[in-house]
């Protein structure tokens, strides 16, 4: 078994929606979430000096918006 599957299926922590293939990771808390419960964030990084998209998955989002 290879680590890296391109066919690994993956579920998603907000719906339990189970898919195969390319997944969507959270950046925050390194969760799998479906297309529709990750949203992608611009995000500056002060190492690069860059804003870049980060993917943020549902949870971690209205944890954001609440603080
Ligand atoms: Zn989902
Ligand atoms: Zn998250």
């Amino acid at each position: 078994m290879s680590p890296q599957e391109p066919n690994s299926p993956w579920i998603c922590h907000v719906c339990d929606t189970k898919g195969q293939g390319e997944s969507q990771t959270c950046s925050n808390c390194y969760k799998v979430a479906c297309l529709q419960h990750i949203q992608h964030v611009t995000s500056y990084n002060p190492q690069t000096g860059l804003y870049q998209l980060m993917p943020v998955c549902l949870d971690c989002a209205i944890r954001e918006a609440i603080q």
